[in-house]
């Protein structure tokens, strides 16, 4: 079977060399010609544990290929996926440009059948859409070709992107008839060995499924967040409080840590697209906009403890960051509250020397040379006045206490993750402020 993966991000290039890794040959493709020839070097162009083994072995293997020429590969290729972004829109809405480029693409060069799935996020009624551009392009040049259109939102996590799409809880996919049906279920059937379902369902609900799910998880992190800034005045500790909700089987103990607010690439534009699907018609969807509001607040959570903690005098004070991206196991910073916390900080003349095990390279595009970048923790902590934990990185949860007792100017620690135990932390002379933890 042949595919073509259109996007080579996050999630088109897990995707085709997820695919590849299960025998089919996938042709990626990419408008963005620097990505493509780095990838024909053989570097990957994100930081995704375990993607750079299962790209080297398929492109051996003839089995994966890169391209920015779509026409190169549509002769014989069963399935498209389009893969591309989908960032957030001035209005909060999806921008569906580049899918809809794409979409034209495809119909100006399409050759044969084919199914066409859309796996970007997407806004339910893109995949008419898609249908509408394409069926354009083919009217416009007299072709008469068939097509069906199909939408396969993806669940996989970044930072464990290759493990949730070979070994995914569900699969998810809308269709509108038989034969793209058992298209989708053959090129599945390798990934779900594990008696995971593959959910078929009409297009419009795989579309909302997604943002459904985004929705849920977000609510989850903001009602933590908010019970845990309850904590935080009332003198109670956020982790009791999570283990006793977390065991009723009911709640579930995941997803249930407080912090600094949901960042990424995913959460807060998936959210705003849901509430403005749902006011544009005409309805309000209470919960998904609180739990908006309830980030905007979470993301300055540290930034406000820190001026407190300084007397609203942040002038000349040498922060230490440790993290950027928006989560552990990844390089990808969008959204995330590092970046906030930084910008603010700066702008309260405070200084910033910043550490990251892989996001560096990816923050210095963003805040260029406005912060120093370290080496390693330790040099981002020396002489600072305090040091700030956004990412909950496993290299950053055993420190040498001692160690940075010895070299920081002033022994306070912001825990935006509350990785540290507070006890512990007092024991080397250290002042501690978590997120709701007294
Ligand atoms: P990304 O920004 O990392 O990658 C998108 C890629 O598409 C880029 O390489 C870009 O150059 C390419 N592209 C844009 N227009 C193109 C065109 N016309 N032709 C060819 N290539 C084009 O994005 P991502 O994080 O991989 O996300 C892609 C989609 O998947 C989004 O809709 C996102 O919401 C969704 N999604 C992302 C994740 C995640 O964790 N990143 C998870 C699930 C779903």
């Amino acid at each position: 079977m042949r595919i073509i993966v259109v996007g080579t991000g996050y999630v088109g290039l897990v995707t085709g060399a997820c695919f590849a890794e299960s025998g089919v040959t996938v042709t990626c493709v990419d408008n963005n010609a620097e990505k493509i020839q780095q990838l024909k070097n053989g570097n990957i162009p994100i930081y995704e544990p375990g993607l750079e083994s299962i790209v080297k072995r398929n492109v051996e293997k003839k089995r994966l290929r890169f391209t920015t020429v779509l026409t190169d590969c549509l002769d014989d290729s069963e399935v498209i996926f389009i893969a591309v972004g989908t960032p957030p829109g001035e209005d909060g809405s999806a921008d569906l440009k580049h899918v809809l480029d794409v979409a034209h693409e495809i119909g100006r060069s399409m050759t044969h059948h084919m199914v066409v799935v859309t796996k970007s996020t997407v806004p339910v009624g893109t995949s008419e859409k898609i249908r509408e551009a394409i069926r354009g392009e083919l009217d416009r040049r007299k072709a008469r070709l068939d097509f069906d259109v199909a939408s396969n939102p993806e669940f996989l996590k970044e930072g464990a992107a290759v493990d949730d799409f070979l070994k995914p809880e569900r699969i998810v996919i809308g269709v509108d008839n038989e034969k793209s049906t058992e298209v989708m279920r053959r090129l599945y059937m390798p990934f779900v060995l594990n008696n995971h379902p593959i959910l078929f369902m009409d297009i419009a609900s795989a579309e909302i499924t997604k943002y459904a799910a985004n929705a849920m998880l977000a609510s989850r992190i903001s009602f933590m967040n908010e019970i845990a800034n309850l904590c935080d005045i009332l003198g109670a500790d956020i982790n009791h409080v999570r283990k006793g909700i977390g065991s009723d089987s009911r709640i579930g103990s995941k997803f249930l840590y407080a912090g600094t607010g949901y960042g990424g690439s995913c959460f807060p534009k998936d959210v705003k697209a849901l509430i403005k699907t749902a006011r544009d018609n005409g309805y309000e969807l209470h919960v998904v906009t609180a739990t908006e509001m309830a980030n905007e607040y979470q993301k300055n959570i540290i930034f406000k403890k820190i001026s407190k903690h300084f007397g609203n005098d942040l002038k000349n004070k040498i922060i230490a960051v440790w993290g950027l991206s928006f989560k552990p196991k990844t390089d990808d910073i969008r959204e995330a509250s590092s970046i906030s916390l930084i910008s603010k900080l700066l702008s309260a003349g405070a200084k910033v020397k910043a550490y990251d095990p892989a996001a560096m390279e990816e923050t210095r595009k963003v805040l260029g040379e406005s912060i120093e970048y370290a080496v390693d923790p330790y040099e981002a902590a020396r002489y600072a006045d305090a040091l700030a934990l956004m990412t909950e990185w496993s290299e950053f949860h055993l420190p040498d206490f001692s160690v940075l007792n010895s070299i920081m100017n002033s022994r306070v620690i912001f825990d935006g993750r509350n990785i540290y135990d507070p006890a512990e932390l007092r024991k080397h002379g250290f002042t501690y402020f978590g997120i709701g933890r007294r």
